[in-house]
Parts: C-alpha cells; structure tokens; sequence
C-alpha cells in the first residue's frame, strides 16, 4: 500500500477541517472485527481520498447516499466533496494484527485468554478505523466498542461498561489519528488518583503479582512528574484520566496515546532486575507523559518534525526523573545506556540532519526515526537550554503550547517562540548543530618538542566545522582527576597537557562528539579505574572505550583490559548491564542492535571472555548478597561464561549467597549453555513445560534457534520467510537467537540466503516488523568480504524496499567496521 506523500496530505488539509470521528467497534472475533466509522467534516470543494485498509469494506456512504464498494483500491477511497457539510459513513471489516501495529490481538499462552492493544503510530490507525490518516487532520473521538463480558477496556478519555460488554467512552479532545488508541481484555486494572487525575495501571491477569508489587512506586512516580511538568510547563494536564497500560507484544518503549498510555510489557518486572531497569522504567514514563504536552496537545504538522518531538521529551524526561523521583541517576543512566546508540547512528552512512529532513512520505519519516532523533536531538536541545537559560527556555515552551493548544505546529513555531522569549537570534546555531549532518571527530594531539598540546577539530565530510563544542576535561593530576572546562571554537585549538598526562575529553558527557581515548591514557586506564570514583568519569570513559572499538580506533583488546581493570569497582549496575550486553555476543542483551560487539571483534575471543566473566564475578561477590548490583554483575558473567558447568552450578544455586535463580536468570544461563551447545530441545522444552509464560516461551524460541544443529536453523529460517508465521517478539528473539560468532559452519548457507530471500519479506510484513525482522535475520556475524558485496549488490536494486534498504545500510557499515578492526588488530 502507498504511503502518505506530504503533498497528499497538504492538499488535504487545505480541502478538510473535520469535526468529529465516531467510531463503533465489535471486538468479540478472534480473527477479524466490525468496524463502524462515522466522520463529519467540512469541505472546500475537491477530490481527495479516506484510508481505509480493511479487510472487506460492506458499505460507503456519503450523506446518506450509498458509493459503489469497488472504488477501494490499495487502501484508499476516493471522495468527491462538494463545498460545505458532509457526512461519511463506513462500514467495513478489519484483521486483528499480531505485528504490534494496528488492533494487535495475543492469547496469553499462562491462560489462554485474549487481550488487544491499538497502536495507532505511524500509519497504521487505518486498519482500525476509516479515517483521514495524517497528524494534522485532528478531531474529537467518540468509541463504542462491544467485547466480551470479562474484560476490560480503556481508551483515550474516560468511559464505561453501560451493560454487560457494551462500552461507552466521552468524546475526546481533539487527537491526531496517529494516537489514537484502545486497550481491551481481561487486564487487570489499579486506579489510583492524583491532583485530581484519575490514575490506573494496567497489565494482563496473569502478571498481576508483578503489578501489584510496583503499584505504588508507578503512582507515586507519576504523580511526582505531574506536578514537576505542571509547575514547569504553567499549564494544567490538558487530558480527563491517566491509564498506563503493559501491554503484550508492543514493538517500541512505549507509545504516549493521550491518556492512555501503552509500554512494553517487559517494564513489568515478573523477575527479579537490576536498577538498572527501573530506572529505564522512570524515564520512560516520564517520557511519555512530557509528550502529553509536548507531541499531543501540541503536535507535529507534518513526520519530519519527529525528532523535535522525541528530543523534547527524552530530554524533559529524563531531567524530570533525575530531578524528583527516587530515580536521581537518570542522567547517567540515560548517558550510558543511550548515549552511544546516537553517536552510532551519527557515523553511519546513513546519518542525516537532526532537523530539516524533508520525509516526502510516512514511511521515509520512519527511517529516520533513531538514534539520531532521540539521543543527539536531546543532547543538542539540552546544550540549547544551557545556551538561552532555562527561564528562556520554559518560557518558549510555554508560548508555543499556549499558541497553538489542541493544534499543531512546526520546529519554526517553537523556535519562534523562544525568539520571543528572548533567546536571542539562534539562525547559526539551527544551522550547524540541527541542519549540518554528523559528528565532529574531536583529538587530542600531545606536546612534542616545541610544539605544545592541541585539540584538533574535524568535521564530518573534512571541511572546517563550524560548530562550537563548549565541555569538561579531566587530566589526572596529583592522583585524582581535575576537572576544567574547554571550548572547541576552532578547527586547531591549543591545550595545555603534559606529555604522560591521562585525559579524559568531554568528562562530564554533556557534548556531542565523535572522541577516542589517547594512547596514553587508554594504556593508563587499567591501573586508574579502581581510584576513578565519580560516576559522571567513568560514564564517559566507558562510552569512550566503545566509541572507540566501534572506529577501529581503540585495539579491542585494550578495551577488554579497562574494563577487566574497572568492572570490580563498578558501582552502577546500569553500567554493568550496559556493558555486559556490549562484551557478550550477538544475540545477547535484549535486542540485536549492530553496535559493534566487543568479542566479534577481539583477538583470541576465548581468553578475553573468561577474563570478563571472571571481573564480573568478582564483582558480584563483593556486591551485597540479594542486591541488585549482585544480580547484574552475574547477569554478567553469565553472558560471558565459557564453560558449562559453572552455569549449572547457577541454576543448582551454588554460586552465590543471596543469589536466587529465577526464571529471568534461569533462561539466561540456558541461553548462554545454547551457545556452548550444552543443552539440547528436549531439556529446553521441559525448563519451558515447568513454568511456561509469555516471557519463558521467548526465551526458549531464542535458545531453540541457537542449539548449533541444522535443524534449529532451518527451524528459525522458516520463521524469517515467512513460512511459518511467528509474532514480531517471536521474529526478534528467533533472529537474535540464530546468528552466533564462531558458527559458520552452520550459518554460512543463510548468509548468501537472506539476501535472496529479503526482498520477498515485504509481502508477508510491513512497516515496524519488516524492518526489525530484516535486522535481527541479519548475518551479522558472518563477517566476511562476501557479505559485504552482497549487502552492495542488494543496495544497488533501485526498487529494494526503502526500509530494508535503511537495514541494510547500516548493517553493511557494521560488517565494514568489524572486518576493518579485525585487519587492524586482529592478526
Ligand atoms: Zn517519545
């Protein structure tokens, strides 16, 4: 189907303004359900068309007067609209969806019951509901939605079981049909009330306990960002009720549907998790309720201002969490934890422009929807905040909302509001941080004979930057690091070092720069880590460490050295997870990001895990016995166990006191006992009948397509084609199962396969999963030359798909990168 082109949907915006949407939905089917739209609107004269993507359309009206049925053609129905008042009616059948987009339905496999979740982003509110499907066509929402009698639903406003599996909800205030949503099933619901907010949480029946157990932390959490956001924003939550919903299946963090908000149901913790977790957890909820303001009450024109949405609330969210929840680590979490997913992302070559992109449809939008949007856009906005002064800056903030309440606006309004507020003329600084691509690569080059100390500016394409980086440096002085400021403002700008001197640039990790350790330093680390005590030092130092062995600039062999060296002192288990799931192999963490992998890359792999998974033992023994720095630190080294028997000494609970085996720990030691090819079918099958859930049953898909057998691979491969159909969380954890360092014997055949075989993907998915099930079949670990011509040769298709083309871009650099660390320093 095509997707919507900016011109399409600026012609119809200057045709329509709408003024409600009537929906009525029938949500008792398994496989399909009715759906009734009634859309009042007003015209200007012209054609134009509805979305509609059904699976049978019964009847089309317009005024009362019936259209001909066959006029619905690849998703679209044109209209013809006279000048003035009209009414359409639609009646039409849908498909529930198992991709995570659309009205997506799952059967628990704990207890066999069903629950559904729309997520309406970006284009897929269409197969719920006829409708006109761009963000700025809003209109209030009136639902009526039948369902069985022991559920549960909620939707964006307020609304109630009028009899027995009838529900009726109040109309909305006006909603972009992108967030439009529903939650129905037999949730269990916790309602609560803050500052005159109704509040509830909800989850499936059978993650109750887990619920239940976080409840007050989620409310109190919630109502503490409520209050930060009204005192900074001036301006009151602009939305009747506030459900926060775990949902099954859900493809990104989270979603911010006004007032009901959808997350990942992995932020519901049935297992035991490190900090780490819940921390991620704040934030994220933070996040989405920024967007309450800042994406809902006010909300983009047109996709390509994306970013200036998710940079906002990234950066509101994370500053608010950090500021007053329990959560005071947010910063560092976020800076560890997220950090180098965009400063990837800004050195591939399919980076672009923060700002600016033009995102001729829906789906180019998409593709730009990474780290670059969310992590530099919120470093760039955090370093705009810092520049005007946060008064400036709440203060445009706060105009923009005013200006333009239950609308939508652009990047220019918002800069034209801090203009207002006296930020003073920002036209260079929008040019060379938001509408220049790349990153600044920043070096320092020591003292030599006459010549003193220097830092060396580089822009990405080698022309001079005109950026002007303003951070910390560290230098180790009088056995302690000293901390000083720098500015960047030219392309050559000398500095004051002395010849042995460890230095750590950008020590506070507030810039946006492409930096490696020095010889110096990187060789001085080891002995300094253990004596390197503020957490803000050693964040930079490990997103150094990485940025560095992802350019080929640091010997990935050194990086295992610092991190053998600091692991034991390592206080945040949020570094400890971060950098476990980074040193483990693909496949491991909890998705197959292709940021480069610490062991793919180093000599004699074998040893240097050991040497992990020992320093992460040694830390899990000095952590408390039950504390959560205990269960990351194992986490750890169980990602990096060499040898089976320790890992059954685990699951027998004999490694350690306080360290209990649950089943978030248990099916982390099968998958790693799956890659030492330790376990077999029969076992894993057994562990999954003793305590099978929604969680365990995609641990054990990871682990079947990980057993090095041909049969699991040709298993896992079916799933890839399409042959057998599998749920988006089934096709990323089969795919991140199946690839594995070191086993090309096995996997050799699939790497010339999955690039016959992609192209056809398109016609068995779309949209979020096509490109994730491009990317977890990856076969990143096949890192050969041949791979990397093949990637080329797919690439020079002019009709491959423009999201598998963005997959491929990125995972081809990936292999380049890997292939040219190895040539450097693996000999
Ligand atoms: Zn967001």
């Amino acid at each position: 189907m095509p997707s919507l082109r900016l011109d399409d949907a600026r012609a119809r915006f200057d045709l329509l303004t709408l003024t409600a949407y009537d929906v009525t939905l029938d949500l008792r089917g398994e496989e399909t359900f009715p759906s009734r739209t009634v859309v009042d609107l007003v015209s200007r004269g012209g054609e134009t068309f509805l979305d509609l993507k059904a699976r049978e359309l019964r009847s089309i009206t317009l005024d009362g007067e019936p259209l001909p049925t066959d006029a619905w053609v690849a998703g679209r129905y044109p209209l013809a609209l006279p000048p003035g008042h009209h009414r359409v009616e639609v009646d039409a059948v849908m498909a529930f969806r198992n991709d995570g987009e659309g009205l997506h339905r799952t059967v628990d496999p704990a207890d066999g019951r069903a629950y559904v979740y729309q997520m309406s982003f970006m284009s897929a509110a269409p197969s719920v509901f006829a409708c006109f499907d761009q963000p700025d066509l809003k209109a209030p929402y009136s639902l009526h939605v039948t369902a069985p009698v022991d559920w549960t639903v909620v939707a964006n406003a307020a609304g109630e079981q009028v009899e027995p599996g009838r529900w009726e909800f109040r109309e909305t205030q006006p909603l972009s049909t992108y967030f439009v949503t529903l939650v129905g099933g037999p949730y269990h619901r916790v309602t609560s009330e803050h500052d005159g907010i109704p509040l509830g949480l909800l989850c499936r029946d059978s993650t109750a306990r887990a619920l239940d157990a976080d409840a007050d932390e989620l409310f109190t959490m919630t109502g503490q960002c409520f209050d930060e956001f009204h005192r900074l924003f001036a301006i009151r939550y602009p939305f009747d009720k506030y459900d926060q919903a775990f949902v099954p299946d859900f493809n990104a963090l989270a979603m911010e549907n006004p007032g009901c908000v959808t997350f990942r149901e992995g932020l519901l913790f049935t297992t035991r998790v490190p900090r780490a977790a819940r921390v991620q957890r704040a934030t994220t909820v933070a996040h989405e309720m920024a967007h309450q303001w800042f994406g809902n009450l006010v909300s983009p024109k047109w996709w390509d201002d994306l970013w200036l949405n998710e940079a906002f609330a990234e950066y509101m969210g994370n500053r608010v969490t950090a500021e007053v929840t329990e959560f005071t680590e947010a910063l560092a979490w976020a800076s560890m934890t997220r950090k180098n997913w965009g400063l990837t992302s800004d050195s591939r070559p399919s980076t672009h422009p923060v700002a600016g992109n033009g995102a001729v449809d829906a789906d180019a939008a998409l593709q730009d929807f990474d780290g670059i949007s969310y992590v530099k856009g919120q470093s760039v906005l955090t370093q705009l905040a810092d520049r005007v002064g946060d008064e400036v800056f709440l203060a445009g903030v706060r105009d923009h909302f005013e200006r333009h309440r239950f609308g939508n606006a652009t990047m220019q309004d918002l800069f034209e509001s801090w203009e207002r507020a006296g930020a003073g003329a920002l036209d260079t600084w929008i040019d060379t941080w938001l509408r220049t691509p790349g990153i600044d690569r920043i070096e320092l080059v020591r003292p030599d004979g006459e010549s003193p100390g220097r830092l060396l500016r580089t822009s990405p394409d080698g022309s001079p930057s005109r950026r002007t980086h303003a951070f910390a440096v560290a230098r180790w002085d009088n056995a302690t690091w000293q901390v000083a400021d720098v500015a960047v403002d030219a392309d050559d700008v000398s500095f004051e070092v002395g010849p042995d001197v460890p230095v750590l640039l950008d020590a506070l990790g507030t810039g946006w720069a492409d930096l490696t350790l020095d010889e110096v330093t990187a060789s001085r680390l080891p002995e300094l880590m253990a004596r390197t005590t503020d957490p803000r030092l050693r964040g930079t130092i490990w997103t150094t460490v990485r940025n560095g062995v992802h350019h080929a600039r640091l010997d990935p062999a050194r990086a295992v050295d610092i991190l053998v060296a600091g692991l034991p002192s390592e206080e945040h288990d949020f570094a400890l997870s971060s950098l476990g799931v980074w040193a483990g192999d693909d496949g491991e963490g909890t998705h197959n990001s292709v940021h480069l992998k610490l062991l793919a890359v180093v000599a004699d792999a074998g040893a240097a895990r050991q040497r992990l998974h020992d320093a992460f033992l040694v830390r899990a023994a000095s952590a408390p016995a039950g504390s959560e720095l205990q269960l990351a630190a194992a986490l750890g080294a169980v990602t990096n166990a060499t040898e089976p028997d320790s890992l059954r000494a685990l699951l027998a609970e004999e490694w350690l006191p306080g360290l209990t085996v649950d089943s978030g720990l248990r099916w982390q030691a099968f998958k790693r006992l799956a890659s030492l090819g330790a376990t077999d079918l029969d076992e894993l099958d057994k562990t999954l009948a003793a305590d099978n859930d929604a969680q365990t049953q995609l641990a054990h898909a990871w682990c079947r397509a990980r057993l090095p057998d041909a049969d699991a691979k040709a298993w896992a491969w079916q799933r890839f084609t399409g042959e057998v159909a599998a749920s988006n969380y089934e096709i990323g954890a089969i795919g991140a199962g199946m690839w594995q360092t070191g086993r090309d014997d096995l996997l050799e055949p699939y790497g010339a396969r999955y690039f016959d075989e992609l192209p056809a993907t398109t016609a068995v998915r779309e949209g979020w999963l096509l490109g994730d099930a491009a990317r977890f079949f990856f076969p990143i670990t096949i890192t050969t030359q041949d791979t990397v011509e093949r990637t080329e040769r797919a690439l020079a298709d002019p009709t491959l798909n423009p999201t598998l083309r963005r997959v491929l871009v990125d995972a081809g650099d990936e292999v380049r990168r890997r292939l040219s660390t190895r040539a450097r320093y693996v000999s």
